[in-house]
Formats: structure tokens, sequence, C-alpha cells
């Protein structure tokens, strides 16, 4: 892994909790690019942050089959709980896909 974090509070490093996690950067009309990032996580405070983005992202809105391939990779992340963050320039008020992985995560 190229690179490191570590968290101020537990002073100590975070670790990646999910590889290849989608990431779905919106602007106003809606998806504009669609990544593939990693999602990390503290152990002492189990805070998460999604970094480690691609150098490229997977598709963009102007490509051609966008929309459908987006339906489609998203119901495969789905089928394999695996997680889906949205990417908004403004902050939301809530992580759906996170807190439902979460529960499937503990689960298994
Ligand atoms: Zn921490």
């Amino acid at each position: 892994m190229p690179y490191k974090f570590v968290c101020p509070e537990c002073q100590s490093e975070y670790h990646v909790k999910e590889q290849g996690i989608l990431v779905i950067e919106m602007a106003s009309f809606g998806p504009y690019k669609v990544w593939e990032a990693d999602l990390l996580e503290c152990r002492g405070c189990n805070k998460t942050f999604v970094g480690g983005f691609a150098e490229q992202p997977l598709m963009e809105h102007y490509e051609k089959g966008f929309d459908e391939w987006l339906e489609l990779i998203k119901k495969s992340y789905d089928a394999n709980h695996r997680t889906i963050v949205y990417d908004y320039e403004r902050p939301q008020k809530s992580t759906p896909n996170i807190e439902q992985n979460k529960e499937t995560l503990d689960v298994g």
C-alpha cells in the first residue's frame, strides 16, 4: 500500500477495511464520475474515510452506455455486499450504504 494514515486521537495507523469500494462522484445533474477506492478505518475509534483512489475513474458520465453500466455495477456491488459511497460537493445528512454494510459485515 503506497499510502499511510495515522489517527491522531488513537495514535495508530488506519487499516484498509475494504479494498475496491465504489465511489460515485455526483454533480448537479447526477452521477459524474465513478471511482474505485479503499475504505479505511481506525481500529481504535472506528472512524472511517475513503482514500486510495485509482488514478483514473472507472467511467465518466459522457462515455457511451454510462447509465446502463452504472446500474449494473451498482447491482453487482449490492449483491456482493460491497460498499458504495456517494461523493457530493456538500455534506449529506446520512450515509445509508456504509451503515447498511456495517450490519452486513458484522453478521458475516
Ligand atoms: Zn482513532
